[in-house]
C-alpha cells in the first residue's frame, strides 16, 4: 500500500432496509421510511418504527425542500476528494425527519442555521447522493 491509496468514504453496502432510499435518489425522488401503523417519517430506515415499534412500514416521497437545523465548516482536509472547506449540515425537511448531507452551491460562510435550502442530486461514483443548497439559488435556476 502506498501514501497514495485513499479508499473512498462511500465504499458501503447499503443495508436492505436503506437500499430503497439509495434507489430513490438514483430516480431524484428523497424519500423516507414511513409508518403504516402511525404515520411517522423517519430517517435513515429501519427494521421497525422508532415512535411506535411497528415494523408495518413503507416509503413516502419528501418534497427536498428543508431548513439548516446545524452545519459545520470543514476546513481540515480527510480524504483527496473532498476539497476544504465544505459545509455539513443537518437539514430539517419539511415534512419532519432529519437529515445529514452536503450544503453546496453558495460560499461556505454563507451558510446560516435557518436557511431554507432543498435538494439538488449528485452522482458520486455508484452512489446518487441528496445534497442541498440554498432555495433562493434552486429558484434561480429554474427561471
Ligand atoms: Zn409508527
Amino acid at each position: 500500500m502506498t501514501s497514495d491509496f485513499h479508499p473512498s468514504p462511500l465504499a458501503f453496502e447499503p443495508s436492505k432496509f436503506t437500499r430503497p432510499f439509495w434507489d430513490a435518489c438514483r430516480r431524484h425522488v428523497l424519500q423516507a421510511a414511513s409508518c403504516n401503523a402511525c404515520s411517522h417519517l423517519f430517517l435513515p430506515a429501519g427494521p421497525v418504527c422508532p415512535q411506535c415499534w411497528s415494523a408495518d412500514l413503507g416509503a413516502e416521497a419528501l418534497s427536498g425542500r428543508g431548513e439548516i437545523a446545524a452545519f459545520t465548516i470543514y476546513r481540515q482536509a480527510y480524504h483527496p476528494d473532498y476539497p476544504v472547506p465544505y459545509v455539513i449540515a443537518l437539514i430539517a425537511l419539511k415534512e419532519g425527519p432529519r437529515l445529514i448531507s452536503n450544503i453546496v452551491g453558495c460560499a461556505p460562510e454563507s451558510v446560516a442555521s435557518g436557511m431554507s435550502v432543498t435538494v439538488r442530486f449528485a452522482s458520486r461514483g455508484e452512489f446518487v447522493l441528496p445534497l442541498f443548497v440554498p432555495a433562493m439559488a434552486e429558484d434561480s435556476n429554474d427561471a
